[in-house]
């Protein structure tokens, strides 16, 4: 079985910056990591690769320094990393960052792609199903559990906004994972040692076969207006209080401004 895990690096959330004139987010010597819900999606992978020795590929578009995260990947257990990075790719929204790695993923073998709900920069969960829609695959998402039958069929636990469904579907496919499903284990220390002797693949945007209208800033319909990081306006009250006398302070300072 073979399973390709698309995971993102994102800032570490409490050191969001803004560049004022381009609306986009200043990645350059922010703290990144992976993103928690792709890590949850790695450790699915590799669970099933401890089981039925599938064979994992992670992938990632970014800039160059997104290496990063896929050394990660491949010391907590990956066995092929590969970076989507070219100056075309860059500022893309969701349409655009979806068209470039279902471009990318047409070059691959997969029985299963994984990729996490939701990004905790962007926020939009948007990817995942884009890319599923892109290859014209069945798609399954908020992956809470994953069980697989040995041949083709999985049976995933889907969270709803009420509890959970139980579904099967066949591969190939495409899910997005919670990190809540699982506990993603750590590098290996030996994973460690060896990664930075380990290839990471660059793929440009000449190895997609895409026009460039359909890429980075180009293929972006959203067209970022104004974004900014939004200041602290005034200082909170602190209350040393119990939970019921909170409620009423809380009820009483809601009715004063008018909110409810
Ligand atoms: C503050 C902010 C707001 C934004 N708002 C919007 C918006 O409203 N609309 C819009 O179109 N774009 C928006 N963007 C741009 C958007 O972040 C990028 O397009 C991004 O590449 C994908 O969207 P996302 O971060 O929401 O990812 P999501 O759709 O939340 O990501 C879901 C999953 O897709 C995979 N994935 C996502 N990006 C990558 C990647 N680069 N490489 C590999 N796997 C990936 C990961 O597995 C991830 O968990 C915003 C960006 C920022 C920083």
């Amino acid at each position: 079985m073979k399973i390709i895990v698309c995971i993102k690096q994102v800032p570490n959330t409490t050191e969001i910056k803004i560049n004022p004139v381009t609306g986009t987010l200043i990645r350059d010597g922010v703290v990144s990591i992976m993103n928690p819900d792709d890590k949850g999606g790695l450790e699915e992978a590799l669970k099933l690769k401890d089981k039925y020795n599938a064979h994992v590929t992670v992938i990632t578009m970014g800039l160059p320094q997104a290496d990063d995260i896929l050394r990660e990947a491949l010391a907590m257990g990956a066995d092929r990393a590969i970076l989507l990075t070219d100056r075309k790719l860059g500022g893309a929204d969701t349409l655009a960052t979806s068209n470039a790695l279902a471009a990318a993923l047409r070059q691959l073998e997969f029985d299963l792609v994984i990729t996490g709900r939701q990004a905790i920069d962007g926020d939009t969960a948007q990817v995942g199903p884009q890319i599923a829609e892109h290859l014209d695959l069945p798609q399954v998402t908020y992956l809470e559990n994953l069980e697989y039958d040995g041949k083709k069929t999985f049976t995933i636990k889907k969270s709803t906004e009420d509890g959970y469904q139980i579904l099967e579907v066949d591969a190939p496919c495409v899910v997005t994972v919670l990190a809540s499903a699982n506990k993603a284990r750590y590098m290996s220390v030996r994973g460690i040692v060896e990664t930075y002797d380990r290839e990471v693949e660059i793929w440009g945007f000449d190895k997609l076969g895409i026009a460039e209208e359909k890429v980075g800033l180009k293929g972006s319909p959203t067209k970022v207006h104004k974004a900014f990081t939004r200041g602290v306006k005034a200082a909170g009250e602190m209350f040393e209080t119990d939970a019921e006398e909170a409620v009423g302070i809380i009820m009483s300072k809601l009715k004063e401004k008018y909110i409810i």
